[in-house]
């Protein structure tokens, strides 16, 4: 490729904060080589055109916190959404014609259903799928991730009878009277990938392919795989994909504490950028206890590593500045540590978390994808206000680092979609959660930008110029040109990784 060169033609190049520019850019070598405006002035030999037909030029999105091979086994099963199926016979439709068009499949897959959105309101149960497909096994997944429904033979391959016992941390819904599983099971999506036989290691090849094309489509050019069950092995399985080019974004993986962590593997911490914390609250206890994450975030602050935190409910936030703050106090300097959702913020939170340095990776996507289901959920006494929930304005205003990532596939892969829904507020159904927490538009795509090819949380997006990577997302419109309730439907043209189509649909 030595000396190739791709010149993109018809292309206007965006401008943070200003209308694009019509002008012609020449990749090289991986770098953005030349931006000039209007037609190219000097003759470029050895060089491929692209004519991008007016399409807007920005720089490759990046998704730092998703789920690509979960994604990729999403992507493959039954479209259980709600966009998808209004009711529980629409679900076992879904069901029933996904295994007639897939008969050589072990298992019959389903996902992202979504019990408050179903008109029954409630969970589909074993008997539901049995109706759907009787003879083969059916794993249903929630939108979640964390609830799953078996038929019957699927918790008949999984071994889980009226006997089993529930293991650490997961529960097993029971019929009233016979004590038999009703087929709900609720977090038990570790254990289902360690006792269901097409594991996802089997299918780690296609489920990649399909992630791949799926960011590719949507103009992601590099994504984090925030798994907190990754260990070790990860990062080599990832390098294996992409070196095979199953999968073309780039791709980094974050380490679960129990199997790489640092303060016992100082010497290779350094290796495995970011390590991966679940902290959890359930019946009021966090979820490993404030010691241990003491420990974790000075062991890897010792090695340079960095901490992501799964932290959602505002007990959990604020446990994660107090320990950043005491590992301040004992002397061991600032540790990098991000906060993973941060989904229910009050300002007191908010406070806090500019208090300690801590950033924060969100999903403004979720108030598109969930946004029913928050308002559903306090209309029925649960919940949180509206306006504690990934508080933009707040956030912006307290100066508190954000940026966005999607979560795929458990929200909404599409960037797009989750500045659309920053900049509105705006649910599936079109209803609003919490306006005074609206954000401008051109302030909802810096959460996605950084300047082309820094690593994330580098600098802004400013534009695009020559000596950048030439990792590049081409939109048929600029979000900050069309109205803001029309951004999540913009398209996505091209991508470019590492100055190569990547993805076409021109
Ligand atoms: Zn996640």
């Amino acid at each position: 490729m030595d000396g190739e060169r791709l010149i993109l033609e018809c292309v206007r190049i965006a401008r943070p904060g200003l209308p694009p520019l019509e002008g012609t850019v020449v990749l090289e070598d991986g770098l953005i080589s030349a931006v000039q405006h209007g037609r190219l002035r000097d003759r470029v030999s050895n060089a491929e055109r692209v004519d991008c037909r007016g399409g807007v030029l920005f720089p490759g999105f990046e998704d730092p916190h998703c789920h690509p091979l979960a994604l990729g086994s999403a992507l493959l099963s039954a479209d259980c959404r709600p966009s998808a199926v209004p009711d529980i016979a629409g679900l076992r439709r879904a069901l029933t014609n996904w295994s007639a068009e897939n008969p050589g499949e072990p298992i019959v897959r389903g996902s992202g259903y979504d019990e408050l959105a179903l008109r029954e309101g409630r969970h589909p149960d074993r008997g539901d799928l049995d109706a759907a497909v009787a003879d083969r096994p059916v794993v249903l997944t929630h939108s979640s991730g964390h609830a799953h429904v078996l038929n019957t033979a699927a918790l008949r391959l999984a071994g889980i009878t009226a006997a089993t016992d529930e293991p650490d941390g997961g529960y097993i819904d029971r019929e009233p009277g016979s004590g038999e599983p009703s087929g709900l099971l609720l977090e038990m999506s570790q254990w289902l990938d360690e006792h269901l036989t097409d594991s996802v290691a089997g299918k780690a090849d296609r489920y990649a392919r399909a992630a791949s094309t799926e960011f590719l489509r949507n103009g992601v050019t590099s994504v984090t795989d925030a798994g907190h069950l990754n260990d070790v092995r990860t990062p080599a399985i990832w390098e294996r994909l992409a070196s095979s080019q199953v999968f073309v974004p780039r791709v980094t993986a974050m380490i679960g504490y129990r199997a790489g962590a640092p303060s016992r593997r100082t010497g290779e911490a350094s290796e495995h950028g970011t390590v991966k914390v679940m902290l959890t609250l359930t019946g009021g206890r966090l979820e490993p206890g404030i010691e241990t994450l003491v420990e974790i975030i000075a062991g890897a602050s010792k090695a340079g590593s960095e901490v992501a935190v799964h932290a959602v409910e505002r007990e959990a936030i604020m446990a994660v500045c107090e320990t950043v703050r005491s590992a301040r106090g004992r002397g061991l300097g600032l540790p990098a540590v991000r906060i993973e959702h941060a989904s229910e913020c009050p300002a007191e939170v908010s406070r806090a978390l500019k208090a300690a340095g801590v950033k924060v990776v969100t999903q403004p996507g979720f108030i598109f994808a969930r946004g029913d289901r928050y308002l559903t959920a306090r209309t029925r006494g649960h919940g949180v206000p509206a306006r504690y929930l990934y508080p933009f304005r707040r956030w912006q205003s307290d100066g508190v680092p954000v940026v966005a990532s999607s979560d795929a596939p458990f929200g909404p892969v599409s960037p797009l979609v989750g500045i659309g829904a920053a900049a509105t507020r705006r649910t599936t159904t079109g209803k609003t959660l919490a306006p005074s927490e609206r954000i401008p538009v051109a302030d909802a795509m810096k959460l996605y930008l950084r300047a082309s090819g820094s690593p994330e949380g580098g600098p802004a997006w400013l534009g695009l110029n020559a000596g950048q990577p030439a990792d590049l997302a081409l939109l048929d419109s600029d979000p900050q040109e069309v109205a803001a309730t029309a951004i999540g439907r913009i398209k996505c043209l091209m991508t470019v990784v590492s100055g190569q189509v990547a993805w076409t649909g021109l």
